[in-house]
């Protein structure tokens, strides 16, 4: 039961209630603790840890000092690993959780998938934030995923990521984007600082939100520029050491973070790691011990994987099964089951917001069609095809991932989308088949321009 994470107050109650014994809490801690000491034998908790992750099959790299002492370790799931190859479009790495009994930065590395649940691709544990050692920690995801590159990587505002990232995965390739969320935090809460404490949250606030929020938002350079030239304008008069924090911390940065810039990065809807932040406090149900030796850790850490893993299975299995009643109608008729739900419901919720004028950039950030051309596929009854939105929200089985779209597969594609065409025509009644039938046979047979094709299905064509 210890192996399997079930905690000492649950092993209890279920020796008590099914096996008939009777222990305390106490005797559970005390036998569990023995137990692991006997399985450690000679070894330490940091071989303990490694042999368990070798056992189960984890990619594992590690560094250590001249005094041969571990000094940085890299571990990964098989399954982990497998899901990457089928999605290794967008990578968050977050840095901030010191879980570990010696302090030192536990730091998790995310996937995401088309279902809207994300996955740990893997974890480490590094002795010093530095650029050295984030640029082993990359090169060890770069092993993980062969010959392809992340299109991006989100990360906070951390000084070895800055400088490393470039390094091992250097533009245009991938995009380095700080996560919107935290570079907002920072402002408001330097603002609140420079402006003289919580007294003066309520202003910070405002005026974070008057012009460094909508500087963010803004669609356009020019927009951002002009909010940004303004904040100057008026705070270099009222506290100007807010508008050197904003020029020498976050402007050099601006690329990075502005939604005018990253609206034209291909990140699958992540400008924020958030995710991460929600797959840590889950994480953190599970390392009950909270401060726990590695070996501890490790273990909590692989249940807690595991159990995520069946979660990212179920949500695949749902969406396939989903019946999005608004997708009925064209344009997304073809698209049910063939890709995620939630593709679908992202294009279909954009077309029901849009107002005056479309930004036209979910083709560019999500692979997916944006609200315009919805809104005029809808009017034209026009169908879309699987085969037109990316490829990351059709692969919905990460062990058999459909091929990426190479020329090689552009013939299959091509007959596929002829398949659907043809499905297309059948079901829209005996007028469109003839429509097409006409448009095809013209096609094929420009000289007989006058020829009257027969009606009837007697065979008496021609
Ligand atoms: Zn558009």
């Amino acid at each position: 039961m210890r192996k399997a994470g079930v905690r000492p107050n649950q092993q209890k109650t279920t020796l008590n209630t099914e096996g008939g014994v009777h222990h305390d809490i106490k005797q559970m801690y005390n036998i569990n603790s023995k137990t692991r000491l006997d399985e450690m034998g000679e070894m330490d908790a940091i071989q303990f840890a490694l042999h368990g992750a070798e056992h189960r099959g984890y990619h594992i790299c590690l560094q250590k000092d001249s005094n041969n002492v571990l000094t940085n370790l890299f571990f990964a799931h098989p399954t982990s690993i497998q899901m990457l190859h089928a999605w290794p479009y967008v990578i968050l790495i977050d840095s901030t959780y010191k879980t570990n009994r010696y302090g030192w930065p536990w730091v998790e590395i995310i996937g995401v998938t088309p279902v809207k649940k994300n996955f740990n691709i893997a974890c480490a544990i590094i002795k010093q934030e530095t650029k050295e050692t984030y640029e082993w920690l990359l090169r060890c995801i770069k092993g993980l995923l062969g010959d392809t590159v992340p299109n991006v990587i989100v990360t906070d505002k951390e000084g070895g990521l800055l400088a490393s990232i470039p390094v091992v995965f250097p533009l245009p390739h991938t995009v380095h984007l700080l996560c919107l969320w935290h570079v907002n935090n920072c402002v408001k809460q330097k603002f609140e600082v420079l402006l003289g404490g919580i007294a003066k949250r309520e202003v910070a606030q405002a005026v974070w939100k008057k012009y460094f929020d909508k500087a963010a938002w803004s669609w356009t350079e020019e927009g951002f520029l002009q909010k940004i030239n303004e904040f100057e304008r008026v705070w270099t008069v009222k506290n100007i050491k807010m508008v050197h924090y904003v020029r020498g911390e976050w402007l050099p940065h601006q690329t990075m973070w502005a939604k005018c810039y990253t609206n034209h990065v291909f990140h699958l809807g992540n400008t924020s790691s958030n995710r991460v932040e929600s797959s840590h406090s889950s994480f953190k149900t599970f390392l009950v011990s909270g401060r726990g030796a590695i070996d501890t850790c490790f273990a909590k850490n692989h249940n807690y994987m595991e159990h995520q893993f069946l979660e990212v299975v179920n949500e695949l299995h749902k969406s396939l099964n989903r019946n999005l009643s608004r997708a009925i109608e064209p344009p997304c008729t073809f698209l049910r089951r063939v890709v995620s739900s939630e593709a679908i419901k992202l294009m279909l919720d954009g077309a029901a917001e849009l107002k005056d004028s479309c930004a036209c950039h979910f083709q560019m950030t999500h692979g997916l069609k944006c609200a315009c051309q919805i809104v005029q596929a809808k009017e034209e009854g026009r169908q879309f095809y699987a085969q037109e939105l990316h490829v990351f929200w059709r692969t919905l089985d990460y062990k058999n991932p459909p091929r990426q779209q190479q020329v090689s597969d552009e013939i299959e594609l091509q007959r596929e989308h002829f398949r659907r065409l043809t499905v297309e025509v059948e079901e829209r009644g005996p007028e469109a088949v003839r429509q097409a039938r006409d448009a095809l046979f013209y096609g094929l047979h420009p000289a007989e321009d006058n020829v009257e094709i027969c009606e009837a299905s007697h065979g008496q064509a021609g």
